[in-house]
């Protein structure tokens, strides 16, 4: 039927096109004036007061009074509550479900985890966080790196994603699955490699599809059976091929190291992240100091386990390891912030209620940093962390529109930003009070 009238289906589908060109513009073009009692911009050392945020499409245009609201643009008064820029997590794997951790990839398809991990992103932008970085997720394929892709063409909404789709650990490491017998021949969670030419080929392959960052587990980890966080697991050799090899293809690194040892030899082979950091010593500490390097130190998550999943059978070892090494860990955090280590914040999220991320924030202050640091930490330098820092991380004129609220002054009650009111993303409004 449709072949006899060609020019009739012609001219409706341009007619459709001009239309949605034109809703598009529209919107683009939308000015929205936001209204706060407190502005926390990411910078500034003080809050600000009965502020006004202007909106023009995606971008912020202004910041000021309440005189700077243009004519026609539209009000959202959030009273008397406090705006800040977007939270910025720097460290989680939607795709774990904590008790099934290393084993889940066995029973549930890539596709499975994609609708999974696309729910938990969206449920993180729902409770403030519209940045995260994934850094290595429990799915042998790459469905992180699709949901981004998903999320970036506007199929759905969702917060801003930079993937590192696995995390690459070697034989017996904590990317590997150490407790089943040797006969079994089961594909890991991780991307296991060995030697300076599996590292390579495993780092060009990540970036082949689609990586935007690299994520060696450089030491054993707490969550992983069979292997000692203690233990630096890469050679020299091998830590220095995957930086160099990522570097050549613009691509950062960020290395998982608890002990003192690997997280030296990560600094030192030109790693842009350490995550966790446990152990680190005073030598470390200069390193990271010397080398610019950013500690992401996800101290609430063994909390997490302690309070929470103490009976968890799958995780004794994370629950005992957090246990015993909590003080140590606050106390190296601590000598970490004092020298002047940027650290930003990341969850380890992995599974749970997206809200209690934010109690990463009252552990930094446990740490050492005052509220606004810790802020600071989860905004503009996990922006920086991220080299987005053109884009979001605070609030000023030129910066795409990531704003939440909470509803009380998170400088009094830092748990405030487990109970996000408002979010917007690049200009649209995700939820409202
Ligand atoms: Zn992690």
């Amino acid at each position: 039927m449709s072949m006899r009238k060609p020019g009739f289906f012609v001219v409706h589908a341009l007619a459709l096109l001009l239309f949605v060109a034109n809703a598009a513009q529209s919107a683009d073009e939308a000015t929205i004036a936001v209204l706060a009692g407190h502005l926390i911009d990411g910078t500034s050392d003080t809050a600000r007061h009965d502020v006004a945020i202007v909106i023009q499409g995606e971008r912020i245009t202004a910041v000021g009074g309440r005189e700077i609201v243009p004519d026609g643009a539209e009000v959202v008064d959030l009273g008397s509550a406090t705006v800040l820029p977007g939270l910025i997590d720097t460290h989680v794997h939607p795709l774990i479900r904590m008790d099934d951790y290393q084993t889940d990839h066995l029973r549930e398809s890539s596709a499975a985890k994609a609708l999974r991990g696309l729910k938990a992103v969206q449920d993180s932008l729902r409770a403030g966080w519209t940045s995260l970085r994934i850094v290595g997720d429990a799915d042998v394929f790459y469905a992180p790196v699709e949901i981004r892709r998903a999320i970036d063409r506007g199929l759905f909404t969702g917060p801003r994603l930079a993937v590192a789709p696995h995390y690459l650990s070697i034989t017996g490491g904590g990317g590997d699955i150490n407790f089943f017998s040797p006969e079994q021949r089961l594909i890991a969670d991780g991307l296991i490699v060995d030697g300076v030419d599996g590292v390579r080929r495993a780092v060009r392959e990540e970036i082949k599809y689609g990586a935007d960052w690299i994520k060696l587990l450089v030491t054993g980890a707490f969550m992983s059976a069979g292997d000692n966080p203690k233990d630096v697991h890469f050679s020299p050799e091998e830590l220095a091929v995957a930086v160099a090899e990522a570097t050549r293809l613009g691509v950062p690194v960020m290395a998982h190291a608890h002990s003192a040892e690997g997280v030296k030899q990560a600094v030192k082979a030109g790693v842009r992240s350490i995550e966790h950091g446990t152990f680190i010593d005073d030598e470390g500490v200069r390193l990271m100091v010397e080398h610019g390097t950013y500690l992401v130190p996800t101290i609430y998550i063994g909390d997490f386990y302690i309070e929470e999943r103490a009976d968890s059978e799958a995780q004794q070892k994370m629950v005992e390891l957090s246990k015993r090494y909590r003080d140590e860990f606050i106390d190296n955090i601590g000598k970490a912030i004092r020298a002047g280590v940027k650290v930003a914040v990341g969850s380890d999220f992995g599974g749970y209620d997206p809200q209690i991320n934010a109690r990463e924030f009252a552990s930094l202050v446990e740490a050492g940093m005052t509220p606004m640091r810790a802020i600071q930490a989860g905004t503009r330098v996990g922006a920086e962390l991220l080299g987005w820092q053109d884009r979001v991380g605070t609030i000023e004129p030129g910066k795409l529109a990531d704003i939440v609220a909470v509803g009380g002054d998170p400088l009094e009650d830092i748990s405030e930003l487990e109970r996000v009111i408002f979010v917007m993303k690049g200009g649209s409004v995700v939820k409202a009070p």
